[in-house]
Protein backbone atom coordinates (compact mmCIF):
# COMPACT_ATOMS: atom_id res chain seq x y z
CA UNK A 1 0.00 0.00 0.00
CA UNK A 2 1.54 3.95 -1.04
CA UNK A 3 0.37 6.77 1.01
CA UNK A 4 0.05 10.16 -0.31
CA UNK A 5 0.41 12.69 2.04
CA UNK A 6 1.21 16.67 1.04
CA UNK A 7 3.53 16.25 4.34
CA UNK A 8 4.12 20.13 5.83
CA UNK A 9 6.54 18.42 8.01
CA UNK A 10 8.86 17.69 4.96
CA UNK A 11 8.64 21.03 3.06
CA UNK A 12 10.93 24.38 3.20
CA UNK A 13 10.04 27.29 5.05
CA UNK A 14 8.45 28.41 8.04
CA UNK A 15 4.76 28.36 10.33
CA UNK A 16 2.90 30.88 9.81
CA UNK A 17 -0.68 31.02 12.29
CA UNK A 18 -3.68 32.14 10.20
CA UNK A 19 -7.10 32.35 10.62
CA UNK A 20 -9.60 32.42 7.35
CA UNK A 21 -12.42 33.09 8.43
CA UNK A 22 -13.68 36.52 9.84
CA UNK A 23 -16.22 39.05 10.26
CA UNK A 24 -15.74 42.91 10.75
CA UNK A 25 -17.32 45.88 11.17
CA UNK A 26 -18.12 45.46 6.88
CA UNK A 27 -20.64 43.34 7.45
CA UNK A 28 -22.15 41.69 10.64
CA UNK A 29 -18.48 42.07 12.61
CA UNK A 30 -18.44 44.25 15.78
CA UNK A 31 -15.13 44.94 15.33
CA UNK A 32 -13.20 47.37 12.41
CA UNK A 33 -10.57 46.06 10.20
CA UNK A 34 -7.72 47.58 12.42
CA UNK A 35 -9.32 46.70 15.51
CA UNK A 36 -9.36 43.27 14.52
CA UNK A 37 -5.32 43.44 13.37
CA UNK A 38 -4.58 44.49 16.87
CA UNK A 39 -6.71 41.82 18.62
CA UNK A 40 -4.90 38.92 15.85
CA UNK A 41 -1.49 40.73 16.25
CA UNK A 42 -1.66 40.27 20.27
CA UNK A 43 -2.66 36.69 19.90
CA UNK A 44 0.54 35.81 18.08
CA UNK A 45 -1.43 35.49 14.62
CA UNK A 46 0.76 35.69 10.90
CA UNK A 47 -2.26 36.42 8.61
CA UNK A 48 -5.69 36.94 8.47
CA UNK A 49 -8.18 36.72 6.23
CA UNK A 50 -11.62 39.14 5.99
CA UNK A 51 -14.70 37.29 4.66
CA UNK A 52 -17.30 39.35 5.09
CA UNK A 53 -20.96 38.32 4.25
CA UNK A 54 -21.60 38.99 0.67
CA UNK A 55 -18.96 41.60 0.06
CA UNK A 56 -14.62 41.92 0.11
CA UNK A 57 -13.88 44.27 2.64
CA UNK A 58 -11.75 46.29 0.59
CA UNK A 59 -8.08 45.69 3.31
CA UNK A 60 -5.86 47.57 1.03
CA UNK A 61 -5.39 50.77 2.84
CA UNK A 62 -5.52 49.09 6.12
CA UNK A 63 -2.04 48.96 8.29
CA UNK A 64 -1.58 45.44 9.03
CA UNK A 65 1.14 46.06 11.39
CA UNK A 66 2.93 43.09 9.90
CA UNK A 67 -0.21 40.62 10.25
CA UNK A 68 -1.17 39.79 6.13
CA UNK A 69 -4.44 40.56 5.43
CA UNK A 70 -6.11 38.04 3.12
CA UNK A 71 -9.56 39.58 1.22
CA UNK A 72 -12.06 37.09 1.22
CA UNK A 73 -16.05 37.07 1.50
CA UNK A 74 -18.35 34.65 2.50
CA UNK A 75 -22.16 34.15 0.55
CA UNK A 76 -25.06 31.83 1.73
CA UNK A 77 -26.95 29.81 -1.41
CA UNK A 78 -28.66 27.03 -2.28
CA UNK A 79 -31.13 24.82 -0.06
CA UNK A 80 -30.15 21.50 2.02
CA UNK A 81 -32.58 18.91 2.31
CA UNK A 82 -33.34 20.69 5.76
CA UNK A 83 -33.99 23.69 4.00
CA UNK A 84 -31.02 25.59 5.21
CA UNK A 85 -28.20 27.58 2.99
CA UNK A 86 -24.75 26.73 2.20
CA UNK A 87 -22.18 28.86 3.45
CA UNK A 88 -19.63 28.77 1.32
CA UNK A 89 -15.94 31.02 2.03
CA UNK A 90 -13.54 32.24 -1.09
CA UNK A 91 -10.41 32.72 0.71
CA UNK A 92 -7.86 35.36 -1.24
CA UNK A 93 -10.49 36.53 -3.73
CA UNK A 94 -10.09 40.34 -4.73
CA UNK A 95 -13.62 41.13 -5.92
CA UNK A 96 -17.03 40.73 -4.51
CA UNK A 97 -18.81 37.64 -5.93
CA UNK A 98 -21.48 38.58 -8.69
CA UNK A 99 -24.53 36.73 -6.75
CA UNK A 100 -26.95 38.02 -4.48
CA UNK A 101 -26.52 36.51 -0.84
CA UNK A 102 -29.55 34.34 0.88
CA UNK A 103 -30.49 33.31 -2.48
CA UNK A 104 -31.79 30.00 -2.41
CA UNK A 105 -32.10 29.89 -6.31
CA UNK A 106 -28.64 29.85 -6.40
CA UNK A 107 -26.77 26.74 -7.20
CA UNK A 108 -23.89 26.34 -4.80
CA UNK A 109 -21.84 24.75 -6.99
CA UNK A 110 -21.55 28.09 -9.31
CA UNK A 111 -20.35 29.89 -6.28
CA UNK A 112 -17.51 27.37 -5.70
CA UNK A 113 -16.75 27.40 -9.60
CA UNK A 114 -16.75 31.28 -9.44
CA UNK A 115 -14.29 31.66 -6.42
CA UNK A 116 -12.09 28.87 -7.32
CA UNK A 117 -11.71 30.45 -11.31
CA UNK A 118 -10.91 33.45 -9.47
CA UNK A 119 -7.94 31.44 -7.94
CA UNK A 120 -9.35 31.74 -4.23
CA UNK A 121 -9.74 28.92 -1.59
CA UNK A 122 -13.23 27.83 -1.12
CA UNK A 123 -14.71 26.44 1.50
CA UNK A 124 -17.85 24.56 2.65
CA UNK A 125 -18.52 26.64 6.34
CA UNK A 126 -19.80 25.13 9.42
CA UNK A 127 -21.82 22.17 7.81
CA UNK A 128 -23.62 21.61 10.97
CA UNK A 129 -24.52 24.56 12.12
CA UNK A 130 -26.47 24.93 8.79
CA UNK A 131 -27.60 21.99 9.61
CA UNK A 132 -26.39 20.21 6.07
CA UNK A 133 -26.39 16.06 5.99
CA UNK A 134 -23.03 14.93 4.58
CA UNK A 135 -24.97 14.34 1.39
CA UNK A 136 -25.66 17.86 0.95
CA UNK A 137 -22.42 18.52 1.20
CA UNK A 138 -21.45 15.75 -1.83
CA UNK A 139 -23.72 17.97 -4.27
CA UNK A 140 -21.00 20.66 -4.11
CA UNK A 141 -18.09 19.39 -6.83
CA UNK A 142 -14.56 20.69 -6.39
CA UNK A 143 -14.63 22.16 -2.98
CA UNK A 144 -11.06 23.21 -1.92
CA UNK A 145 -12.10 22.59 1.56
CA UNK A 146 -14.56 22.24 5.06
CA UNK A 147 -14.62 23.87 8.16
CA UNK A 148 -14.17 21.00 10.92
CA UNK A 149 -14.23 22.95 13.50
CA UNK A 150 -15.67 26.53 14.23
CA UNK A 151 -15.53 28.62 17.05
CA UNK A 152 -18.33 31.20 16.81
CA UNK A 153 -20.52 28.13 16.13
CA UNK A 154 -18.95 26.37 18.89
CA UNK A 155 -19.31 29.13 21.70
CA UNK A 156 -22.70 30.26 20.45
CA UNK A 157 -24.68 27.09 19.27
CA UNK A 158 -22.28 24.14 20.39
CA UNK A 159 -22.52 23.11 16.51
CA UNK A 160 -19.00 23.70 15.92
CA UNK A 161 -17.35 20.30 14.96
CA UNK A 162 -18.56 18.89 12.02
CA UNK A 163 -16.57 15.92 11.85
CA UNK A 164 -18.66 13.94 10.69
CA UNK A 165 -19.75 15.75 7.82
CA UNK A 166 -16.32 15.54 7.05
CA UNK A 167 -15.70 11.59 7.43
CA UNK A 168 -19.02 11.43 5.68
CA UNK A 169 -17.15 13.48 2.51
CA UNK A 170 -13.88 11.28 2.29
CA UNK A 171 -15.40 7.84 2.95
CA UNK A 172 -17.48 8.70 -0.46
CA UNK A 173 -14.70 9.82 -2.36
CA UNK A 174 -14.06 13.60 -1.72
CA UNK A 175 -10.53 15.11 -1.02
CA UNK A 176 -11.21 17.91 0.70
CA UNK A 177 -9.03 19.79 3.09
CA UNK A 178 -9.49 20.10 6.58
CA UNK A 179 -10.13 24.22 8.14
CA UNK A 180 -10.23 24.79 11.71
CA UNK A 181 -11.65 28.94 12.00
CA UNK A 182 -13.12 31.42 14.02
CA UNK A 183 -15.74 33.02 12.50
CA UNK A 184 -15.48 35.55 14.38
CA UNK A 185 -18.48 38.06 14.54
CA UNK A 186 -17.59 39.55 17.91
CA UNK A 187 -20.93 39.74 19.74
CA UNK A 188 -20.12 40.26 22.91
CA UNK A 189 -22.24 38.39 25.50
CA UNK A 190 -21.49 37.54 28.81
CA UNK A 191 -22.56 33.86 28.53
CA UNK A 192 -19.77 32.93 25.92
CA UNK A 193 -16.00 33.72 25.70
CA UNK A 194 -15.51 36.41 22.67
CA UNK A 195 -15.42 34.04 19.42
CA UNK A 196 -11.83 35.30 18.62
CA UNK A 197 -8.18 33.16 18.70
CA UNK A 198 -10.16 30.25 19.31
CA UNK A 199 -8.68 28.17 16.01
CA UNK A 200 -6.06 28.63 13.63
CA UNK A 201 -4.09 26.94 10.87
CA UNK A 202 -0.87 26.54 11.06
CA UNK A 203 0.52 27.03 7.72
CA UNK A 204 3.80 26.17 6.44
CA UNK A 205 5.21 28.38 3.66
CA UNK A 206 8.51 29.93 1.99
CA UNK A 207 7.27 33.66 3.33
CA UNK A 208 4.07 35.53 4.59
CA UNK A 209 3.41 36.77 1.25
CA UNK A 210 -0.27 36.05 -0.01
CA UNK A 211 0.85 34.17 -2.64
CA UNK A 212 2.70 32.34 -0.83
CA UNK A 213 0.44 31.49 2.04
CA UNK A 214 -2.47 30.86 -0.74
CA UNK A 215 -0.31 28.47 -2.60
CA UNK A 216 0.19 27.16 0.59
CA UNK A 217 -3.12 26.23 1.68
CA UNK A 218 -4.34 25.24 -1.67
CA UNK A 219 -1.68 22.37 -1.65
CA UNK A 220 -2.69 21.66 1.66
CA UNK A 221 0.66 22.82 3.60
CA UNK A 222 -1.23 23.37 7.04
CA UNK A 223 -2.76 21.69 10.02
CA UNK A 224 -5.74 23.03 12.41
CA UNK A 225 -5.98 23.31 15.88
CA UNK A 226 -7.51 24.94 18.71
CA UNK A 227 -4.67 24.95 21.21
CA UNK A 228 -2.47 21.27 20.66
CA UNK A 229 0.60 21.26 18.67
CA UNK A 230 1.48 18.23 16.13
CA UNK A 231 4.95 18.76 16.05
CA UNK A 232 6.03 16.19 13.09
CA UNK A 233 4.27 13.74 10.78
CA UNK A 234 6.22 10.90 8.93
CA UNK A 235 5.17 7.79 6.91
CA UNK A 236 8.08 5.13 6.94
CA UNK A 237 8.94 2.93 4.03
CA UNK A 238 6.17 0.12 5.84
CA UNK A 239 3.87 2.73 5.64
CA UNK A 240 3.40 3.51 9.03
CA UNK A 241 2.51 6.50 10.74
CA UNK A 242 3.99 8.37 13.52
CA UNK A 243 3.05 11.59 14.94
CA UNK A 244 4.51 13.61 17.60
CA UNK A 245 2.62 16.36 18.98
CA UNK A 246 2.55 18.48 22.22
CA UNK A 247 0.99 16.26 25.88
CA UNK A 248 -2.00 14.95 24.89
CA UNK A 249 -5.04 12.92 25.96
CA UNK A 250 -5.60 10.80 23.07
CA UNK A 251 -4.22 10.20 19.00
CA UNK A 252 -6.82 9.37 16.78
CA UNK A 253 -6.15 7.77 13.62
CA UNK A 254 -9.73 8.46 12.13
CA UNK A 255 -10.18 6.37 9.47
CA UNK A 256 -12.74 4.42 6.67
CA UNK A 257 -16.09 3.86 8.47
CA UNK A 258 -15.56 1.22 11.26
CA UNK A 259 -11.42 1.53 11.03
CA UNK A 260 -8.93 3.55 12.38
CA UNK A 261 -7.54 3.69 16.13
CA UNK A 262 -7.61 5.54 19.22
CA UNK A 263 -4.59 5.78 21.42
CA UNK A 264 -5.26 6.63 25.28
CA UNK A 265 -2.75 8.26 27.46
CA UNK A 266 -1.62 6.02 30.20
CA UNK A 267 0.23 7.72 33.48
CA UNK A 268 1.65 10.13 31.50
CA UNK A 269 0.89 12.43 28.32
CA UNK A 270 0.81 11.14 24.91
CA UNK A 271 3.34 12.88 22.96
CA UNK A 272 3.74 10.64 20.25
CA UNK A 273 1.70 7.67 18.55
CA UNK A 274 2.25 5.16 15.54
CA UNK A 275 -0.20 3.47 13.87
CA UNK A 276 0.15 0.99 10.87
CA UNK A 277 -3.12 0.98 9.37
CA UNK A 278 -5.36 -1.43 8.86
CA UNK A 279 -6.46 -3.41 5.89
CA UNK A 280 -9.63 -1.82 3.52
CA UNK A 281 -8.60 1.61 4.79
CA UNK A 282 -8.97 4.50 2.14
CA UNK A 283 -7.56 7.49 4.31
CA UNK A 284 -6.59 8.18 7.84
CA UNK A 285 -6.46 11.69 9.73
CA UNK A 286 -5.01 12.31 12.57
CA UNK A 287 -6.62 13.90 15.53
CA UNK A 288 -4.72 15.20 18.60
CA UNK A 289 -6.84 16.32 21.52
CA UNK A 290 -5.29 17.66 24.99
CA UNK A 291 -6.77 17.47 28.68
CA UNK A 292 -8.50 20.49 28.72
CA UNK A 293 -10.74 18.81 25.38
CA UNK A 294 -8.78 20.90 22.72
CA UNK A 295 -7.74 19.69 19.24
CA UNK A 296 -5.54 19.70 16.02
CA UNK A 297 -6.46 17.96 13.16
CA UNK A 298 -4.19 17.37 10.31
CA UNK A 299 -5.33 16.57 6.48
CA UNK A 300 -6.28 13.40 5.36
CA UNK A 301 -3.33 10.57 4.33
CA UNK A 302 -4.78 8.92 1.49
CA UNK A 303 -3.58 5.07 0.74
CA UNK A 304 -3.35 4.47 -2.88
ZN1 LIG B 1 -21.66 31.29 7.95
ZN1 LIG C 1 -19.04 33.56 8.77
Amino acid sequence: MRRFYVNPFEAGGRWFKGNVHTHSSGSDGTRTPEQLVSMYLGAGYDFLSITDHSVVTDVGGVDGRGLLLIPGEELCVGRSHAGTHYHLVGVGIQETLPFRDFDYGTDPQRVVDEINGLGGVSVLAHPYWSGLSHNDAMAVDALCGVEIYNTSCDYERNTGLSASHVDGLIAAGRRPLIFAVDDHHGADRPTMPVDACGAWIMVRAPSLDEPDILAAIRGGLFYSSTGPQIRGIAVDGEGVIHVECSPARTVSFISTPSLGMKFHAGGRPLTSASYPGRPGEKYVRIEVTDFEGRSAWSNPIYNE
